[in-house]
């Protein structure tokens, strides 16, 4: 297989509206990719309608993307992202919404009294910003605020006002959660129950609050625009009521409805007046229109409301699609349920109706995924010309996620072109095009074959890689040999047996290597085995045909790059580096940051070199160095020989010591290329090395291993030890012994 580059993108600055339920990806990636692949103003299809970005980035790229939505929230965030309100417009629509009466009272004042407590340190009133709850009781336990007339701010054990105020909150709920229930479905509906469930995600203040706003929207006399940008308001509220938040925030991206042991209660009135900021941040305007109206040559969003499906066959044909992109929906039980629940909230039942199956639906497993997935790729399949391009962003990509993808656009009847996987934290890149539409067979599944493709990675490799990178490396295997899924297999028997055949490869193989503190396969790291059959290596002759790991090769290359172009920017760097190292190779950001922060300096965001680290610099010291093991060698009655690119200490003509000396951290080649036995081996490093040699060490429990034997110093140890009035040769053991490489800075950083 021919792998592409993974396509470098930049984090959005602004996550945007509902982002833990979006797929999160990079900006830039899209439009980067299109004008490889399709001449601009051509028809694009997203049949996914599963990230409102994807199709606006396309869409500002000058394409005319056509996506199908069926999801009412989904196409509502799809479609203020495109033509967002004006910001005065969201302004006056809140400021009518505070000025409604409220019997004697005005909503706003009456909403927000609902979050009084007092200030634990002067005593005066103040808006809590939350709540915190523990999972069935009837009352929270602390609040958190920031009182604007002492500064006191933070968690703070609740008061039994507090209490006393839930209580009475929750005395009326009845009434409120059967509104808030017969806005989304009739009381003799077969989908009532799954509504009742996902309501019972509320709890009774913000239930009371989010059903008080909705049942005055429509006495407000908004225009259309205002009427808007308050349900765009509305909708941020409706997802920060939820219990759906716990804390701590352990799990940010919730995929199912399940009510955390502690959790925070937001104060919507405070959501309502925040949730403006992040719709403003985030729109731009592209032209939209719903289908089947035109939409301008220089780009814009086509909405079909509805499934791929549901698309006419001859319509169809009139629409050449050059190309197809996509972020491959994953199930999401909490996004989907929410989204019908919230679709009736604000716009009545009529607008539940397409969209309830979601309700129906409980579990969403990865068969149902797949099933799902090949629905659409089968109707893209009968729509597309042979060659046309589908590119699939795969976020949160657990196997199961990439191995359900693959066989359901493998069974329609696409043939997998490349696959760039950076970590398990970043979408995956896929590459499909449309097959020959003849009958295909397809081939069978071969332990072997799976075998031989996951050595061949980590032969290339040359260090441990993840579970999802040796199981992508076995998916394409059999994706090439089209033995996905076998002739008229159910989704899920396919799926099971494609999982078992990855075990049972790395399993069975005596080649393959397990570094992990658990027994399932998908744990830890998989690695090769030295070969057992190997030569030991003989005195003087470095070992051979034994590849530099993939972190090394990586420093090597991001070095390089920047003796070329010094003041280049992160992103610069990645478009370089990602071309060298394609497909499961695709090195991570953390990789490349921990060789940046070793060799170069940053200012405003361009990174150059180090002085010290320019080429002659280094070799400069470097001959320092060997001039300092020279003269303690000396000192220590040694003679100090040269011999390629060591230097040996001998005695009576024995060797006593062996010292490399590098400017990089390329441990792992120096150890592979030295012929002597390790624990006379000293392998000297600059000091600002020592970082990245701890930070690969850290990620390769091979190159780990390999450094607890061999002696790793850095160079300010040589020159502490030259000035020593006295030394010995047992000062020198135990100093050598004493020097240990400092832990890497940051572990979520390590991968
Ligand atoms: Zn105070």
């Amino acid at each position: 297989m021919d792998f592409q580059a993974y396509i470098p993108g930049l984090s959005p600055a602004e996550p945007g509206p509902l982002a833990r339920f979006t797929p999160p990806l990079e900006e830039g990636v899209i439009s980067t990719w299109l004008p490889l692949h399709a001449p601009s103003g051509s028809w694009v299809l997203d049949p996914f309608g599963f990230s409102p970005r994807l199709a606006l980035e396309a869409a500002r790229a000058g394409y005319r993307v056509i996506v199908t939505v069926n999801n009412p929230i989904t196409r509502f965030l799809l479609e203020m992202s495109a033509r967002p309100p004006a910001e005065t417009d969201f302004k006056a629509a809140l400021a009518d919404l505070a000025s409604a009466k409220k019997g004697e009272e005005r909503l706003g004042a009456h909403l927000q009294a609902l979050y009084l407590t007092s200030c634990e340190k002067c005593g005066n009133d103040v808006y809590a910003d939350s709540f915190l709850w523990r999972k069935g009781e009837d009352a929270p336990y602390a609040r958190v605020y920031t009182c604007p007339h002492c500064d006191d701010a933070g968690e703070r054990p609740v008061t039994s006002q507090d209490m006393e105020k839930a209580r009475r909150i929750a005395g009326t709920d009845n009434l409120h959660r059967s509104r808030a229930f017969e806005r989304v479905t009739a009381l003799e509906d077969e989908d009532r129950v799954y509504a009742e469930e996902a309501i019972a995600h509320y709890l009774p203040r913000p239930l009371y609050f989010l059903t008080t706003v909705i049942n005055r929207i429509d006495n407000l006399n908004l225009t259309p625009e205002r009427r808007r940008a308050l349900n765009a308001l509305i909708l941020l509220a409706c997802d920060a009521g939820n219990t759906l938040w716990d804390h701590p925030a352990e799990r940010p991206r919730p995929k199912q409805l399940n009510i955390p042991n502690q959790f925070r209660e937001y104060n919507l009135w405070n959501q309502l007046e925040r949730g403006l900021a992040q719709w403003t941040e985030t729109g731009s305007g592209v032209p939209m229109e719903t289908w089947p109206n035109e939409i301008p040559e220089a780009g814009g969003v086509c909405i079909f409301e509805g499934r791929l499906q549901d698309l006419d066959d001859e319509i169809k044909k009139q629409f050449p699609i050059k190309a197809v992109i996509g972020s491959l929906p994953r199930p999401n039980q909490a996004f989907w349920t929410l989204s019908a629940l919230w679709s009736g909230w604000l716009w009545g039942r009529e607008a539940v109706e397409p969209y309830k199956r979601a309700l129906r639906r409980r579990r969403y497993d990865w068969a149902w995924n797949a099933t799902a997935l090949n629905a659409v790729f089968a109707h893209l399949f009968d729509w597309l010309q042979l060659g046309t391009p589908v590119f699939g962003l795969l976020s949160e990509p657990e196997p199961s996620a990439l191995t359900s993808a693959l066989t359901a656009a493998s069974a329609a009847g696409f043939d997998l072109k490349s696959l760039a996987l950076r970590t398990q934290h970043d979408p995956v890149q896929l590459l499909w095009t449309c097959g020959e539409h003849l009958r295909r067979q397809s081939g069978n599944a071969n332990v072997q074959e799976v075998k031989e493709a996951i050595h061949s990675h980590l032969n290339e490799r040359g260090e441990p890689a993840s579970y999802l990178h040796v199981h992508a490396a076995g998916l394409i295997a059999l994706a090439t040999s089209r033995a996905l899924r076998q002739n008229n297999q159910e989704f899920d028997e396919a799926l099971r047996g494609t999982q078992t055949l990855i075990q049972t490869a790395l399993e069975e193989d005596r080649r393959f290597v397990h570094y992990s503190s658990g027994e399932s396969v998908d744990t830890g790291l998989w690695g090769l085995a030295l070969d057992p059959s190997a030569a030991p290596p003989k005195s003087g002759s470095p070992q051979e045909n034994a590849p530099d790991s993939l972190s090394d090769r990586v420093e090597i290359a991001v070095v390089t790059f920047l003796q070329k172009n010094p003041e280049s920017i992160f992103l610069d760097i990645e478009q370089d580096l990602y071309p060298r190292f394609p497909g499961l190779l695709t090195p991570s950001k953390a990789m490349i940051y921990s060789v940046l922060s070793s060799y170069a300096e940053k200012e405003s965001a361009e990174w150059t070199l180090r002085t010290e680290d320019v080429a002659s610099a280094r070799r400069n010291e470097l001959k320092d160095i060997a001039g300092l093991i020279e003269a303690i060698g000396r000192r220590l009655d040694y003679a100090t020989r040269k011999q390629e690119r060591m230097y040996l200490w001998e005695q009576n003509s024995r060797i006593e010591r062996i010292f490399t000396i590098l400017a990089s951290a390329l441990i792992g080649r120096a150890i592979s290329e030295t012929p002597y036995p390790p624990e006379q081996t000293v392998i000297v490093i600059p000091g600002g090395r020592a970082a990245l040699a701890a930070y690969k060490s850290q990620r390769d429990p091979s190159l780990a291993a390999r450094m607890k034997v061999y002696k790793v110093v850095k160079y300010r140890l040589l020159r502490t030890l030259i000035d020593l009035p006295v030394l010995t040769r047992e000062t020198f053991e135990e100093q050598v012994a004493g020097d240990p490489l400092e832990k890497s800075k940051s572990q979520l950083m390590m991968f």
